[in-house]
């Protein structure tokens, strides 16, 4: 096992972006956190829940895929070496699951190649970071079992170091990283789990509103009309999403004869997602697509979690802290099972233990 003091981070961060991309956490002058190119001086550990996942990188939120030229046309698959350092467990799942579903039917080279080349740094949670987690329902935090580089658990003025792959190894072989103890790191990293779980709160609704769904659908019509009437169709929750991978395709002309087609995310929110040529709309309400939305966090996909996760919802919480009418997976899941016990309303989750 391996440490890195936190004052040698920075000089360990600039040697990685010595040889690739590295996205890691800063501070905008707004004083938000977000995942962006390494930068010495806007650098922070002080992440919480970034307000984003780092999704962009394998899935950016638009790209040239193809290009055309007067007498033809070529693909345009593009992917640098990489390496996103301080990702969140749950944002790391949704990395995983995003591509398991990207890559399932057909191949999507796009986003694979980004991901073959991408390195994750995983930080484990030591509780709640935000009163809207529930990585512990979703099984996806707070620390991240499998898929990673190398993982870091905070261990007062250093990281401890998990290493997941034979390319983690080749991260951490510099003299900065010191060797340690294993037993007493192994027992060290099980304290802290130990910890970080009792402080996460489960949401039994969660599990409760995904076996409502699978016995017969069942889900009262009048959760959905309700959510229907209160949705703004802003798209918001899907883009802060770290496993919402729709998306629409576009065509720009560059100049006579020339072009590009570009991919960019999109919102199953919106009215026009499923329109189809012929006008027929089959989501044509926004409770439709609330309903439809939950259905494939909570009821669809299960099975395209190849790495122990309940549901493709990794628990992140986003939803909930920035849909403006309150229209979060927690809020539905609850609305789910109050609607049928005939217990209430809808409500604001207002968060668990933090
Ligand atoms: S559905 Fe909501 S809580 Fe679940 S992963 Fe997406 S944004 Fe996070
Ligand atoms: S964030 Fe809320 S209001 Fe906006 S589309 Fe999603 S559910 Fe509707």
């Amino acid at each position: 096992m391996k440490r890195i003091r936190k004052d040698s981070l920075k000089e360990v961060l600039k040697e990685w972006a010595a040889e690739r991309t590295v996205i890691a956490p800063r501070r905008t002058e707004r004083g938000e956190c977000i995942y962006d190119t390494f930068d010495e001086e806007s650098f922070t550990l002080d992440i919480a829940k970034p307000s984003s996942p780092p999704k962009r990188s394998l899935f950016p939120q638009s790209e040239v895929i193809f290009q055309v030229e007067q007498d033809g046309y070529r693909q345009v698959v593009s992917g640098n070496p990489t390496l996103i350092f301080g990702i969140r467990p749950c944002d790391h799942k949704g990395l995983l699951q995003s591509q398991s579903f990207m890559s399932q039917d057909l191949d999507d080279p796009y986003s694979r190649v980004k991901s073959e080349k991408t390195l994750t740094v995983v930080m484990a949670c030591p509780g709640s970071m935000s009163p809207t987690c529930f990585c512990t329902t979703t099984k996806s935090g707070p620390w991240a079992e499998s898929g990673f580089d190398i993982q870091l658990y905070d261990d007062g003025d250093a990281f401890l170091v998990e290493i997941g792959s034979e390319r983690g190894s080749g991260l951490v072989s510099s003299n900065r990283f010191e060797d340690i103890d294993e037993a007493r790191a192994n027992e060290k990293i099980r304290t802290f789990q130990r910890e970080a779980v009792s402080l996460i709160p489960v949401i039994p609704e969660v599990e409760d509103a995904m076996e409502r769904l699978e016995v017969s659908n069942q889900s009262s019509d009048e959760v959905w009309e309700n959510f229907g009437k209160k949705c703004i169709t802003c798209g918001g929750c899907s883009f802060v999403c770290p496993t919402c991978t729709c998306f629409t395709v576009s065509d720009r002309v560059v100049a006579a004869g020339t072009g590009d087609r570009i991919r960019s995310w999109d919102s199953c929110l919106y009215a026009g997602f499923t329109k189809e040529a012929s006008g027929h709309n089959p989501r044509r309400t926004a409770a439709l697509r609330i309903k439809r939305r939950h259905e494939h966090k909570l009821l669809y996909h299960k099975d395209r979690d190849h790495y122990g996760g309940l549901c493709t919802c990794v628990g992140c919480g986003r939803c909930s802290d920035y849909c403006p009418v309150h229209i979060g997976l927690i809020e539905v899941a609850q609305a789910i099972c109050s609607a049928q016990d005939g217990t209430g309303e809808e409500k604001r989750y207002s968060g668990g233990v933090s």
